[in-house]
């Protein structure tokens, strides 16, 4: 058995995502700041369900499980709905 861990496999993907996002052309103009990167994530998983895992290899099924073109298209959905949100209403 691995060490245990208390991990969201949501949050994983929608860090990535959104940081990815981010940094492309799409969305030169948008603030990169920490505090808006980190709102968009918050608001984009308030948005999503949660699925919390507490082995690395439970983590790994989950990741791939929810690493299908359908599921990855939901998510980015969200992401940039908050992305938008953000964008208009920075906290700076
Ligand atoms: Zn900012």
């Amino acid at each position: 058995m691995s060490e245990p861990i208390l991990v969201n496999v949501t949050e994983e993907i929608v860090r990535g995502l959104v940081s990815f996002l981010l940094r492309g052309p799409e969305y030169q103009t948008f603030c990169k700041c920490q505090i808006c990167e980190f709102q968009t994530v918050a608001y984009a998983l308030n948005a999503l369900p949660s699925k919390y895992v507490t082995s690395k290899e439970e983590r790994d099924e989950a990741f791939k499980a929810m690493n299908t073109p359908e599921n990855i298209e939901l998510i980015n959905r969200e992401i940039i709905r908050a992305l938008h949100v953000v964008n208009k209403h920075p906290r700076h």
